[in-house]
């Protein structure tokens, strides 16, 4: 018996340690991790600079709260905004909580409280974020959701535009759908979301919880498409697994996260901060950031040379390090399989392996994930074809 909820169907490993790429369990089997938690540990498990940087912090102070000056915060929002070419920052605690501020603070500066988000969208738990997320399965049992969002079609521009109109606060959107199954943003969608909401006045949020921090070879995912966004969201990779997450937006916006107007108890944490700037202050860099796009080149080459030809592959597909793998057959099976090898790997969707590795992770060890993963599916091709053929 177990006193949890039983709100996760967890997977058979106990950790014990982990470090890098590599998760050591409790019987001291080894895994590749290209989980890195789910998009969380882009510098891998404990890098250096990371630790020594919480190490510092925990021998200051652990928490005061946000009635004090923090240096923390100053540096670490100079830091996010400058990357991501905005002005203002607000810390939060986790993804969901993010997103809920960027709600709430559209809604205040526009005046209006209709927000368009996308079918297969995911943008959090909570119950503004539950009711912004584009799936079912998410919103199951819990009654009326808010009337606020609109779900419609990513990709689609006509969906968009037949939504849109003069009561529109935001538009909030992932540049690549994560949860939802890997579906990158066309760019000339995109842009075109963009337009129509510089048309009709309404906020362009870009949900950057699970692409940003590097993980698709820019600070954050948008910046492939020419973007402009007024408010951005991050939370996953931001703190190296230190609970964190950050609305960062346009100066025009500061008037109406004004004193009083949202807060925290243990938003912007010095500690998850610490970690933060140490994360930011790694993966930021320009060189940094142009070995990811080029491990991203070497991985998608041998998925696709390894996999493409096999009878269940539908599709491989992502950008950067947030890579999808579409089968014929449902993943969570296929996923069981890569761990009894020793690959540990996430489900999008139904039917889509998704594949987070840390940043940090070397053309070797993604060539051996590739070899694992060629071995799993490998067999559950023979075993399709061969029932295709006895079905015949
Ligand atoms: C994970 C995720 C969230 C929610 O973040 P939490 O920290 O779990 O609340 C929101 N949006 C996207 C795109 C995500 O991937």
């Amino acid at each position: 018996m177990s006193y949890l909820f039983p709100t996760y169907a967890r997977w058979e490993i106990e950790p014990e340690s982990a470090s890098g790429s590599t998760l050591t369990d409790k019987n001291g089997k080894k895994y590749l991790d290209f989980t890195s938690g789910i998009g969380v540990c882009n510098l891998g498990h404990r890098p250096n600079n990371v630790e020594e940087a919480v190490h510092k912090q925990l021998k200051q102070y652990w928490h005061v709260s946000n009635l004090f000056q923090s240096e923390n915060q100053e540096t670490a929002a100079k830091m996010l905004a400058e990357a991501a070419g905005l002005d203002r920052v607000f810390f939060a605690n986790s993804g969901a909580e993010a997103n809920e501020a960027a709600i709430k603070l559209a809604r205040k500066a526009t005046g209006k409280t209709k927000i368009i988000t996308f079918k297969n969208s995911f943008h959090g738990r909570t119950f503004a974020t539950m009711s912004a997320t584009g799936q079912d399965k998410i919103k199951h049992g819990f009654g009326p959701m808010l009337k606020t969002f609109v779900n419609v079609s990513y990709n689609d521009i006509e969906a968009v535009n037949s939504e849109m109109g003069n009561d529109i606060a935001a538009v909030m959107i992932e540049a690549v759908q994560g949860e939802g199954g890997i579906h990158v943003g066309k760019k000339d969608f995109l842009q075109g979301v963009q337009e129509l909401c510089k048309q009709y006045g309404t906020l362009f949020i870009i949900d950057e919880i699970q692409t940003g921090i590097g993980r698709t070879g820019k600070p954050f995912a948008f910046q492939h498409f020419d973007l402009d966004p007024d408010l951005i969201t991050s939370a996953k990779g931001l703190g190296s697994g230190f609970p964190i997450g950050a609305v960062i937006g346009k100066e025009k916006l500061e008037p109406f996260f004004g004193q009083g107007s949202h807060g925290s108890t243990f938003g912007g944490n010095p500690v998850s901060l610490a970690a933060a700037i140490a994360t930011m202050d790694a993966i930021f860099k320009e060189e940094f950031l142009d070995e990811v796009v080029e491990k991203s080149e070497f991985f998608f080459k041998q998925l696709r040379n390894n996999l493409n030809h096999l009878t269940i592959i539908k599709d491989i597909r992502g950008m950067g390090l947030m890579v999808g793998i579409e089968c014929k057959l449902p993943a969570a099976p296929l996923l069981s399989e890569l761990r009894k090898m020793g690959l540990i790997a996430l489900p999008a969707g139904e039917k889509v392996i998704r594949l987070l590795p840390p940043l940090t992770v070397s053309k070797e060890e993604l060539k051996y994930g590739v070899y694992i993963i060629k071995e799993i599916l490998e067999k559950e091709s023979l075993v399709a074809d061969k029932q295709a053929l006895l079905t015949k």
